[in-house]
């Protein structure tokens, strides 16, 4: 038996059930293609390095996540 704790729950877009995922895991594997695609159409403003990191700041992240959140890098 694995030690990773997984979970059945629901993709919080459509709804559709999610089985033995990971309980940090929001959307299906569609959704999240859906959105990793329609993120990458308009061309996001470019952030200096500084600006990154005060946002980062201000939403309490640290940089790392801040860019995995908003899809940078
Ligand atoms: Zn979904």
């Amino acid at each position: 038996m694995g030690k990773v704790w997984k979970i059945d729950k629901p993709c919080v877009d459509c709804g559709v059930m999610m089985y033995d995922v990971y309980p940090g895991k929001r959307y299906c594997d569609k959704c999240r293609k859906e959105r990793f695609l329609k993120k990458a159409e308009p061309k996001p403003k470019k952030l200096t390095l500084q600006e990154i990191m005060r946002e980062a700041d201000k939403e309490g992240l640290q940089y790392a996540s801040y860019c995995k959140k908003h899809g940078l890098y």
